[in-house]
């Protein structure tokens, strides 16, 4: 039975990070979402095989329900020796601007991805987890869904439902050997946050600088692994001390 771990939006960032990690530190075959970029996707595959580990490609928008059903379904039919055992909810994008400016597609936009994304893959791979008796679902939070960013009306909703969703599922799904958590990183260095100004917004971090990717991927590959077998409904904050 080949042990397999999904993550959406791992073409880049935090989430080719997290591939990256947990091929190389559990030694689970990768299956690669994305939405668009099909080089960076490559590759993630490309550093994964670089470090002995498996991985594959799987293109899909998280936010098309349709899609994700027929683009998963067809992946469990076509492999039935292999046990997803691990999903990172990890797609997301902005699209900042004040309540005020902010057009009903900038909403829709980033809830869809983040939030209705999150119900659509773990929808899916519940089934699969349960009749498993094992999983475990980790969902890309943010300090917006805790705090609440001024200029992100949209991405703190979206962060938010998430981790109000991890709360629940967990409790859904505790008996049956599956953990839910959620992940709340700061400012973390990647293609998200490379216009914002990091010289005046480290300022603000009381370790005076913004996180790497890597740390985030160390943090979901201990969520991932054995050793984190009773810790379910939590939201890890990873943020350089910027608020807890
Ligand atoms: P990023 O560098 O912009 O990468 C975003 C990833 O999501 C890419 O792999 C992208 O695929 C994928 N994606 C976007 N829309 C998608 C869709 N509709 N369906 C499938 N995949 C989609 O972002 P990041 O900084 O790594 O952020 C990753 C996650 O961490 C996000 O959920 C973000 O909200 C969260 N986060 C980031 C920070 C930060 O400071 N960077 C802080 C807190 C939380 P393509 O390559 O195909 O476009």
């Amino acid at each position: 039975m080949k042990k397999c771990a999904l993550v959406t939006g791992g073409s880049r960032g935090i989430g080719r990070a997290v591939a990256v990690a947990l091929a190389a530190d559990l030694g689970l075959h990768v299956i690669i979402n994305y939405a668009s970029n099909d080089d960076a996707a490559n590759e993630t595959k490309r550093l994964i095989e670089e470090k002995g580990g498996t991985a594959e490609l799987l293109k899909f928008q998280v936010q098309d329900h349709a899609e994700v059903e027929a683009k998963l379904s067809t992946w469990l039919k076509n492999n039935p020796e292999s046990k997803v055992h691990v999903l990172v909810n990890n797609a997301g994008i902005t699209r900042d601007n004040l309540m005020v400016f902010m057009e009903e597609s900038d909403f829709d936009d980033v809830v869809q991805t983040s939030l209705k994304g999150m119900y659509n893959v773990t929808r899916h791979l519940l089934q699969h987890f349960v009749r498993n008796r094992s999983g475990r679902v980790i969902n890309m939070a943010s300090l917006s869904g805790l705090k609440g960013v001024p200029g992100q009306v949209n991405y703190s909703a979206a962060k938010g439902g998430m981790i109000a969703a991890t709360k629940a599922l967990a409790q859904e799904v505790a008996k049956r050997k599956i953990t839910v958590n959620a992940v709340a990183p700061g400012f973390i260095t990647s293609d998200m946050t490379e216009d914002l100004n990091e010289d005046e917004l480290k300022k603000l971090v009381p370790m005076n600088r913004f996180g790497q990717v890597q740390e985030v991927a160390d943090l979901v590959s201990f969520l991932a692994s054995d050793k984190a077998a009773y810790i379910t409904g939590e939201v890890i904050n990873i943020n350089g001390g910027l608020y807890s």
